[in-house]
């Protein structure tokens, strides 16, 4: 079955009160707007993070995806922010919950922005994960982990992920 991703969201009406939104200026450019709770509403890049986890060749860690968008399909590990979540503990989470590792401390490596069917656009910071332990261990969003060298290493889907494993490269050649 093809697999068509849902629309990025087009507000058309207020989430909070339920009133038809209208155009409005917010001092900037025209925004979809509720009047009777003064609100403008934003579409703004969704935050993510994705995480760089070296074996002691200096291979990296992989995931291969078990659901949609790109199921099938190799990609770091790595998820959507929470509400009340640090960037640094986003990581450190996804990399349990998708890998099954702990890690100790995480290393900015850099931010990428690339759009999204579903989202719209999607920020991508990615974290060198500083020191792990456990064994790799694939979760329901996992169907297989496995370490790559630079030479075995496949095409991943998603750009932000392209971006940053060339950064990657650039900083640990
Ligand atoms: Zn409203």
């Amino acid at each position: 079955m093809t697999y068509i991703p849902p629309k990025p969201f087009e507000w058309n009406h207020c989430g909070t009160c339920g009133s038809k939104l209208e155009p409005a200026f917010d001092g900037e450019r025209e925004r979809p707007y509720c009047a009777n709770c003064n609100r403008h509403y934003y579409r703004n890049p969704v935050p993510a993070c994705c995480v760089f986890v070296r074996d002691e060749e200096g291979r990296l860690l992989f995931t291969q995806r078990a659901v949609e968008p790109c199921l099938g399909r190799w990609t770091l590990p790595g998820g959507f922010l929470e509400l009340n979540e640090s960037a640094e503990q986003c990581a450190l989470r996804e990399l349990t919950e998708e890998t099954g590792l702990t890690g100790d401390g995480v290393q900015l490596l850099g931010v990428s922005v690339s759009q999204s069917a579903d989202k719209g656009a999607v920020l991508v910071i990615g974290y060198c994960i500083a020191t792990w332990r456990g064994t790799p261990r694939p979760d329901s969003d996992a169907s297989d982990l496995r370490f790559f060298s630079k030479a075995e290493r496949p095409q991943v889907p998603f750009e932000a992920h392209r971006e940053l494993l060339a950064l990657y490269d650039e900083m640990y050649p």
